[in-house]
C-alpha cells in the first residue's frame, strides 16, 4: 500500500508560524485621533507606518484579525528585486505590458524595482531584523526546449544573469524536468514570517499603536479629515493608507474592482536531512519556472526540508487537497521524494491587478498601494515605504504613482473568470510539454 502524503503530525497551518504565529497582541481601543490611520498589517502597512512614524508622524495600525494573518506570513520568501518584469531584447519580444507603457515607463518602473530589493536590504540591516536573510540567487527553469530558448535570449548579456544549459542543470537542481534555466544572482531569501515579527517591534519602536482584531469598516470625510470607522471606535485622522493587497474589502469599492485575489499554496516536506535537502538544490538558490500556471520552490532556512508552492486550484480548496496536487507536481520535479511525507499545508491569497504591474495611488484622499502579482515581499515592502514619502510631503513621485489603475466592466465583487482562466494557462502549460515531449521522442 502506498505510503500516506500526510506526516502523523501534519498541521494546516504555514510552516513559518512555528518561528512567528500571528499576534492579537494585548487588546487596545484605538485612540480618538492619529495623524494617519493604517488599515492592513501586512509588509505594506507596516513599511508604511514605520517610515511614517520614523519622520515624527503619529500612527495607528487596524488589522482585522491578529497581526501576520494575511500573504506577508504566508509566503515563500523569495525576494527578487520585486517584480517579474524583465526587459525585452527587442521591440518584437516586448511584452503588452511593455509595449503598453512606452520604453522610458518601463525602463522607470524596472529601475524602481530594482531599489525594491536596496530597500529591503538596508531595512533589514538598520532595524537588525533577524530572518534568516540570505543572498544566493534564482534558478529559473525552462519548462520546454523553446521557453528556454526564449529565456536565453531575452537574458543574453544582462548583468547577474548566467544562462545554464541542460546539460549543467544539476549543479543547480537534481531534476531533468526542466530544459536549462537562468541564475539570477541578485535575489535573496528569508522566513517570513520572521521578517514581519521584526516590522512589528520595529514599529513598535517608533511608538506606532498596533491594533489588531480591528477592521476598518468605513471611511467618510468630515471638516477636511478621514473619519475611519472600526466596531471598537471612531478614528479621526488627517491621512489612510490602505494597505490591503489580496484582502482588500469593499471599503473603497473602486479598489476592490481593480485588485483580483486568487489563492496560491505551499507545502513543507517531513525533515529530510541537510544532506538529502542540500541534494536537491545543491546551490541552496530559489527556484521557479516558466510554466504560466508557476511551481516555486526552495529550502527552509535550516536546509533541512523543501518548501514547494504553486497556484495548484483556481477554486476553493482545503488545505489536505491543495497538498495532494501540490505532492503530485512535487514528484514530477522530485521524483526521488516518492514517499516523502508532508508536514504543513497553507494558502494564502495574492493580489493581481489586471496589467500585471504593482499599483499606489490615491482616491478619494486614501493612499493605498495593491497588486503585488505573486511577487510582493520586497515590492510591498518598497510601496509602503515609497507612500510614506509621498504621505509625508515628499515631492518627487514614483514611477509607480504615475501609472494608470485599470479595471474592467465585468469585474466588481466575485472573480468569476479566474477558474476560465486558470484552466487556460494549465492546459496551455500541458500542451507546451506534451509538444517537447512528443518532439524529443520522435
Ligand atoms: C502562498 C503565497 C506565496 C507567496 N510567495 C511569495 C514569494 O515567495 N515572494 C514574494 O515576493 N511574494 C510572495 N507572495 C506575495 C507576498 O506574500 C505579498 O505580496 C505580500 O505579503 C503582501 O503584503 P501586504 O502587506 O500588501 O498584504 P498582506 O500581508 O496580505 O496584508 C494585508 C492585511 O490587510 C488586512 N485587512 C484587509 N482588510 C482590512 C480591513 N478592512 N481592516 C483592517 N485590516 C484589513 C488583512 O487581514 C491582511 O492582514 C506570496 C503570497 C502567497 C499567498
Amino acid at each position: 500500500m502506498a505510503k500516506d502524503i500526510f506526516h502523523p503530525n501534519f498541521k494546516a497551518r504555514p510552516y513559518w508560524w512555528e518561528f512567528s504565529a500571528p499576534d492579537a497582541l494585548e487588546e487596545t481601543a484605538p485612540p480618538e485621533r492619529a495623524d494617519v490611520v493604517v488599515v492592513g498589517g501586512g509588509f505594506a502597512g507596516l513599511n508604511a507606518a514605520l517610515e511614517l512614524a520614523r519622520r515624527g508622524t503619529e500612527v495607528t495600525v487596524l488589522e482585522s484579525g491578529p497581526f501576520g494573518q494575511g500573504a506577508s506570513t504566508r509566503n515563500a520568501g523569495h525576494v527578487s528585486s520585486g517584480s517579474n518584469l524583465g526587459k525585452a531584447p527587442s521591440a518584437a519580444q516586448r511584452s503588452p505590458v511593455e509595449r503598453l507603457l512606452g520604453a522610458a515607463k518601463y525602463q522607470a518602473i524596472l529601475e524602481e524595482a530594482g531599489r525594491s530589493f536596496e530597500h529591503l536590504e538596508e531595512l533589514i540591516e538598520r532595524e537588525e531584523i533577524d530572518c534568516d536573510w540570505r543572498v544566493k540567487g534564482r534558478f529559473v527553469g525552462a519548462l520546454t526546449p523553446r521557453h528556454f530558448r526564449s529565456l536565453a535570449e531575452k537574458n543574453a548579456g544582462q548583468r547577474g544573469v548566467r544562462v545554464v544549459e541542460h546539460s549543467e542543470q544539476h549543479a543547480e537542481i537534481a531534476s531533468d524536468f526542466y530544459h536549462g534555466g537562468v541564475v539570477v544572482e541578485r535575489a535573496g531569501q528569508l522566513n517570513p514570517a520572521r521578517y514581519h515579527r521584526g516590522l512589528m517591534t520595529a514599529c513598535q519602536r517608533e511608538g506606532v499603536t498596533l491594533i489588531a482584531n480591528c477592521p476598518a469598516s468605513g471611511i467618510r470625510r468630515e471638516s477636511g479629515q478621514f473619519i475611519v470607522k472600526t466596531p471598537k471606535g471612531e478614528i479621526r485622522a488627517d491621512g489612510v493608507f490602505l494597505g490591503t493587497n489580496g484582502y482588500t474589502d469593499g471599503l473603497i469599492p473602486w479598489l476592490r474592482r481593480r485588485v483580483i485575489p486568487l489563492g496560491s499554496y505551499i507545502i513543507a516536506t517531513e525533515p529530510l536531512g541537510p544532506e538529502r535537502a542540500a541534494a536537491l538544490i545543491p546551490t541552496g538558490r530559489t527556484i521557479n519556472d516558466t510554466k504560466r500556471v508557476l511551481s516555486y520552490f526552495r529550502l527552509s532556512p535550516d536546509g533541512t526540508r523543501l518548501l514547494f508552492g504553486g497556484r495548484e486550484s483556481f477554486r476553493p480548496i482545503d488545505e489536505r487537497g491543495s497538498a495532494r496536487l501540490l505532492h503530485r507536481t512535487m514528484l514530477r520535479v522530485f521524483p526521488q521524494l516518492r514517499g516523502v511525507q508532508i508536514t504543513h499545508s497553507w494558502t494564502g491569497n495574492v493580489a493581481f491587478s489586471f496589467d500585471f504591474l504593482p499599483h499606489m495611488g490615491i482616491v478619494d484622499g486614501v493612499h493605498y498601494a495593491v497588486g503585488c502579482n505573486g511577487s510582493g515581499v520586497a515590492m510591498m515592502s518598497y510601496l509602503g515605504y515609497r507612500t510614506a514619502l509621498t504621505m509625508a510631503g515628499g515631492n518627487e513621485k514614483s514611477a509607480f504613482e504615475t501609472l494608470v489603475h485599470p479595471g474592467r466592466w465585468f469585474y466588481r465583487e466575485t472573480p468569476w473568470f479566474m477558474p476560465i482562466v486558470g484552466r487556460y494557462y494549465q492546459l496551455r502549460d500541458a500542451w507546451d510539454r506534451l509538444l517537447s515531449n512528443t518532439a524529443r521522442s520522435s
